[in-house]
C-alpha cells in the first residue's frame, strides 16, 4: 500500500472516493455494534456459572457460618488464594467488597478525610496533585477530578510512565502526593512496567512524605498470548524502605463476574492496621458468600490460572482479528501506530494526531461505538487527539471483524481528510 503521507494530492483524491464508497457501504448494513467498553463477552461469563450453582456447603474452613455476620477483612480461604496467586503475604491483604474500583475509592477518600500516618488529611491542603500516565484508564481520573486533584498527565514508554518525568515532579513539588499505576498490561495499552520501573517507583525521593502509590493490577493473571513477570511493588518498597508507599490492588472483576467478583487491597502492615480501623466503622464485612463461592468454584491458585487459560483462549481469536485486520488494512500507511499487546483487554492505537475524535465521530455514524476519543486521558483532553482504544472483548468474532473494517475505513477516510485540507 505504502505511505499515505507520501501520496501526491491526485492519488490521495483517488484513494479518498474509493474510501468514502466503503465507508457509504458500510453505512447501508445499519450496524449496531459497540466497542466502547471493556466488557467480557456472554460466553466468557459462562465460564464461570458453576459458581452459581445452590452452594451445599457454608462454612469457613475454621467453621465461621458465611451466611451471618462476622470477619471484616474477608474469609481466611479467600485470603490463602489470592496471597499464593499474586504472592503477598495473607497479613497483608484486606478482601473487600464486589470491585476494587469501590476501594480505590475508599483509599482515595481515607486520605482526604483522616491523612495517614499523622499526616495532614489531603482534603485540608490547599492543593493536591497527582501524577497520571497517560494513555490510562478513565476511572482512575474520574476519580481524582472528582476530589478536585489537579491531574498531571505523565508520558507511558514501553517500560511504564517515563520514569525521569516522575521522578523530578514527585521531588520537587510537596503537592504531588501520588500516581496512579496499572502496572501489568496496562488499560488501555497491554504495557507492563519493568523491574526498573518498579525499583524507581519504590525507591525515588518524594517531596511528600505520605506520597502513594495506587498499584491497580487489575489485568495481574490475565495473559491473552503470553504471560510477562512484573515485579511486586510491595517487595520493591520493604527492599528501598519506602513500604507504606503502595496500595495494591486486584480483583476477580475479569475472572469471574464484572461487579459481582472478590476485591482486595493489599499493603504494609502499618496500612493494614490503619486501613481496618476506618474500614470497621464503614462495615461489619463484606460478602462472605460471594468469597466462599469464588474458593469453591476455583478450589485454588492453580485452578484460578487454569481458568483464565480457557479465557485467554475465548480472547485470542478477537485480538487477533484486531491486530491483523490493522496490519492489513493500515500497516505501513503511516495512518496509525499501535502496540501489540501479550495480554489485558484492550489493543490501544494513535491515529493522526488531530483525528481521533472525527474516527469516533465517522464509527457511530456508520453504527459502530467506540470508546470517546480522549477518553484515556486526565480531563478527557488528549492534546494532540490521537489515541483510542480497542475494547475487542464483548462483540462475537463475527461482529468484531465487521467493526474492526469499519474502523480501519474511518481511520483511512479521517486520515485522507486531514492531508486534503
Ligand atoms: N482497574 C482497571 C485498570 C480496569 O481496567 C478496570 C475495569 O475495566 C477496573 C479497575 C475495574 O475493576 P473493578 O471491577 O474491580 O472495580
Amino acid at each position: 500500500m505504502g505511505s499515505y503521507t507520501e501520496k501526491s494530492r491526485e492519488e490521495l483524491l483517488a484513494l479518498k472516493e474509493e474510501t468514502d464508497r466503503a465507508y457509504e457501504e458500510f453505512k447501508a448494513k445499519n450496524l449496531a455494534l459497540d466497542m466502547s467498553r471493556g466488557k467480557p463477552a456472554p460466553s466468557q461469563v459462562d465460564c464461570s456459572n458453576g459458581m452459581l450453582k445452590e452452594m451445599t456447603d457454608y462454612h469457613t474452613e475454621d467453621g465461621v457460618d458465611v451466611r451471618n455476620y462476622g470477619i471484616l477483612d474477608g474469609i481466611p480461604e479467600i485470603k490463602k488464594l489470592f496471597s499464593d496467586l499474586l504472592d503477598i503475604p495473607k497479613e497483608r491483604i484486606i478482601i473487600g467488597g464486589n470491585a476494587s474500583l469501590n476501594l480505590m475509592f475508599d483509599a482515595m477518600m481515607r486520605l482526604y478525610v483522616f491523612g495517614t500516618m499523622g499526616e495532614k488529611p489531603w482534603g485540608q491542603l490547599e492543593k493536591v496533585k497527582f501524577l497520571c500516565p497517560a494513555p490510562g484508564y478513565d476511572r482512575h481520573f474520574t476519580i481524582s477530578e472528582t476530589l478536585g486533584m489537579e491531574m498531571i498527565p505523565i508520558e507511558m514508554t514501553s517500560d511504564g510512565p517515563n520514569m525521569d518525568q516522575v521522578e523530578k515532579l514527585a521531588a520537587e513539588d510537596e503537592a504531588v502526593k501520588g500516581i496512579w499505576c496499572v502496572p501489568k498490561f496496562s488499560n488501555p495499552q497491554g504495557i507492563c512496567y519493568s523491574d526498573e520501573t518498579v525499583n524507581r517507583l519504590a525507591s525515588m525521593k518524594t517531596a511528600a512524605k505520605d506520597f502513594k502509590i495506587f498499584w491497580d493490577n487489575a489485568y495481574g493473571v490475565h495473559p491473552v498470548f503470553e504471560d510477562v513477570e512484573v515485579k511486586n511493588i510491595l517487595d520493591a518498597c520493604e527492599e528501598a524502605g519506602t513500604k507504606n508507599r503502595p496500595y495494591y490492588f486486584f480483583s476477580t472483576s475479569k475472572i469471574s463476574f464484572p461487579g459481582a467478583g472478590v476485591s482486595l487491597v493489599a499493603a504494609s502492615d502499618e496500612n493494614i492496621a490503619e486501613i481496618k480501623k476506618i474500614m470497621n466503622a464503614q462495615t461489619i464485612g463484606y460478602d462472605k458468600i460471594n468469597q466462599l463461592r469464588h474458593v469453591q468454584f476455583f478450589k485454588d491458585a492453580q485452578g484460578l490460572r487454569r481458568h483464565m487459560q480457557v479465557l485467554a483462549d475465548c480472547m485470542k481469536p478477537k485480538f487477533e482479528i484486531v491486530l491483523n485486520t490493522l496490519e492489513k488494512e493500515l500497516g505501513g500507511s503511516g495512518l496509525i501506530s499501535w502496540e501489540n499487546p501479550k495480554g489485558g483487554y484492550f489493543v490501544s492505537v494513535d491515529v493522526m494526531p488531530g483525528c481521533a475524535k472525527e474516527v469516533v465521530r465517522l464509527a457511530k455514524e456508520a453504527g459502530v461505538v467506540l470508546t470517546g476519543a480522549g477518553a484515556t486521558y486526565p480531563y478527557k483532553k488528549d492534546p494532540k487527539d490521537a489515541n483510542l482504544r480497542i475494547a475487542p472483548t464483548y462483540p462475537t468474532v463475527e461482529e468484531l471483524q465487521q467493526a474492526m473494517d469499519l474502523f480501519c475505513i474511518c481511520v483511512k477516510k479521517a486520515g485522507i481528510e486531514k492531508m486534503l485540507q
